[in-house]
């Protein structure tokens, strides 16, 4: 039983090929969790990763609590179960069983007994005599699942296994991998390209396209609040209807256009406060997202269309009635004016009939065209909204506040983009709390001040009906005329850095005497200082890039302003000006070419030096965009 954790993970096989990205994620045990994604996506290699078959370019996994970067399969205390099975074809389906618990020199009768233990789980007693070509793709499955389960695996790693199986066996595989993951209580992490599968059997899922994550959530909430068009085109059978639109606002309603169509529906505002307001202008071009099943056959009980209908499949419970939005349009075609409609009536539609369509307007997802992210995302990242700076004070939703030095601006009138997580929960404004939704680790609290919608992350629930909230201004971005006005801090400095090796002469006691002797240190240059570096480090380095290019490569230190620190000797820095947001100090410096912010309790000037807190400083090399430390 273990924990699984992939921080900062990539791919890069020799010929260049990044087959996974930056992979984050903490799987807690026990967990069943699915990798699922189109062929090629980096599903396998992630996993290949975790299993030890493949090396990891960059990154750090933990089985547990052990980093098992450079373990021996043999030694992680995992058990992989494949698509083709992988028995001997020689041995009967005991033995296959039993040939791992044999090499490893356990007891004859401990392994008689896990054997027929795991044949028990598996309905496999009767086959036990039998050799796997005596049996059926089914059976030779659960053979292979047998012999990872006798080894008692902190980890079972699946990799398609039931690709291999015809439709009625996979489902009912399906259920038995299922039941098999509830008693054996260990954590699984199991790869297929099918999202049925994934759907129904895990408890999170990774959706993964070319070599990216693209959301890592449960089956419910991929299906309710997909992050973008990929991830809900994926996920759910038909597919999603995907048309194309704009949004246009009207006071209290938003009228959702469909291109090359009549249709035109309205929605409340409400629905759309997520929005950046530049959507819903009437010519920004969406993607309007609306499943099968949210689209009826009716008069009445949503927003109506017409339909022309093409064809229909008829799946007995249900028909899946294709059509057209455009009335002229043909609905064969994967185009964008196509729709597809869940149909459980029992009226019969021809071709070419024109229908009435009712549309659940509550399920209406909408993504950008070009971007293909949610408009609607469940944490927003920004609220916007209209601005004024008057005599040095920001007003917003008929709100005030005093700009602090560092924000300080001439006076305009403009847009405020206030980031959810730039809103405190400690200030002079006193906020009504609307709702409070846990979404992943953190708090959405959906707000309003003076009647106006604000949304802000928070780490705790809150449970009041109001909160008086502040803002962090060193966060805060102000447009006026097209310019920004107001920018916020960099969260992340970078310097440019090289890994480089240095001989000293050290003195060192051996046998009560003094000797002196030569020694290599590692560690990273930055302009003329060397930071020596600890030997995970120094690992990592040259885990990532090899003897020879750790010394060459172009690399990027990377910390936040809170953990440089002024001091004596170190990175030489001048200073430019002290930015003062009030209750936080900053130091706006200069490191060579870089520009570099420091946290600072008084003003300084002048030139200084900056320490960076190794513990907390990540490296990326810079060539092929790698984070190694
Ligand atoms: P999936 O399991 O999602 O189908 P893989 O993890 O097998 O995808 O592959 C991800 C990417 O890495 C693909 O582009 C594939 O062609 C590439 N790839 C896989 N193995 C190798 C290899 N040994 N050498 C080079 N490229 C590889």
């Amino acid at each position: 039983m273990a924990n699984v954790s992939l921080k900062h993970i990539y791919k890069v096989y020799p010929n260049g090929t990044k087959a996974v990205n930056d992979f984050n994620m903490e799987i807690q045990d026990k967990e069943f969790i699915v990798f699922v994604g189109p062929s090629g996506c980096g599903k396998s290699t992630t996993l290949r990763m975790i299993a030890g078959l493949e090396d990891i370019s960059a990154g750090e996994l933990k089985i547990g609590d052990l980093i098992v970067n450079d373990m021996e399969p043999k030694d992680r205390d995992i058990a992989m179960v494949f698509q083709n099975y992988a028995l001997y074809p020689h041995m009967t389906v005991y033995d296959n069983i039993a040939f791992g618990l044999r090499l490893r020199k356990l007891p004859k009768d401990e392994i008689h007994q896990k054997v027929l233990e795991a044949a028990e789980i598996l309905g496999i007693t009767e086959y036990l005599n039998k050799k796997p070509k005596e049996m059926s793709g089914g059976q030779r499955q659960r053979v292979a699942l047998g012999r990872a389960i006798v080894r008692e695996p902190k980890v079972m790693l699946l990799d398609e296994p039931l690709s291999n199986l015809d439709a009625k066996l996979r489902t009912q595989m399906r259920a038995e991998i299922s039941k098999l993951h509830a008693k054996l209580k260990t954590t699984f992490i199991y790869v297929t390209h099918d999202q049925v599968e994934a759907m129904t059997m895990g408890t999170r899922i990774v959706v993964m396209k070319n070599g990216f994550v693209q959301q890592i959530d449960t089956p419910k909430n991929l299906y309710n609040y997909p992050a973008n068009k990929f991830v809900a085109g994926f996920i759910g059978t038909p597919q999603m209807n995907f048309f194309e639109g704009t949004l246009l606002k009207k006071g209290d309603s938003v009228a959702i256009k469909f291109d090359n169509s009549e249709a035109e529906i309205t929605v409340p505002y409400s629905m759309l406060y997520k929005a950046k307001p530049a959507y819903l202008d009437g010519n920004a071009k969406v993607y309007i997202g609306l499943r099968p099943e949210d689209a009826t056959i009716a008069n009445e009980g949503g927003a109506l269309i017409k339909v022309k209908v093409s064809h229909k499949e008829e799946l007995g419970s249900e028909t899946l009635v294709y059509g057209d939005i455009n009335l002229e349009g043909d609905g064969y075609g994967e185009g964008s004016t196509r729709i597809i409609i869940k149909d459980t009536g029992d009226k019969e539609y021809n071709s070419g009939d024109i229908i009435t369509v009712a549309l659940n307007l509550n399920r209406v997802h909408l993504f950008d065209k070009e971007t293909e992210q949610s408009v609607l995302p469940r944490i927003p990242e920004y609220n916007y909204l209209d601005c004024e700076v008057k005599g040095g004070k920001l007003k917003f939703l008929g709100a005030e506040l005093d700009l602090p030095e560092a924000a300080k601006c001439a006076d305009l009138k403009g847009e405020l983009l206030l980031p959810t997580d730039a809103i405190t929960l400690n200030g002079s404004l006193k906020a009504e709390v609307v709702s409070c939704e846990k979404i992943g680790g953190v708090n959405l609290l959906a707000l309003t001040l003076n009647g106006k919608r604000l949304y802000a992350v928070s780490p705790e629930c809150v449970e009041a009906k109001s909160v008086n909230i502040g803002v962090d201004f060193k966060k805060i971005t102000v447009i006026s005329g097209g310019e920004k006005v107001v920018t916020p801090m960099p969260e992340v400095n970078g310097f440019a850095c090289k890994f480089v090796k240095k001989k000293a002469v050290e003195e060192v006691e051996e046998n009560g005497k003094t000797k002196k002797k030569k020694v290599i240190r590692f560690g990273f240059a930055v302009g003329d200082n060397f930071f020596e570096a600890s030997e995970e480090n120094s690992q990592k380095i040259f885990a990532a890039l090899g003897i020879k290019k750790a010394f060459t490569a172009g690399l990027k230190m990377e910390c936040g302003a809170y953990d440089l620190a002024v001091s004596e000797k170190g990175i030489a820095a001048s200073v430019m000006e002290t930015l003062d947001y009030g209750c936080e100090k900053f130091l706006k410096c200069k490191v060579g070419e870089n520009t570099v912010f420091v946290k600072c309790e008084d003003e300084v000037k002048g030139d200084i030096h900056l320490l960076p807190d190794f513990g907390k400083v990540g490296v990326v090399e810079t060539e092929r965009d790698i984070k190694i430390i």
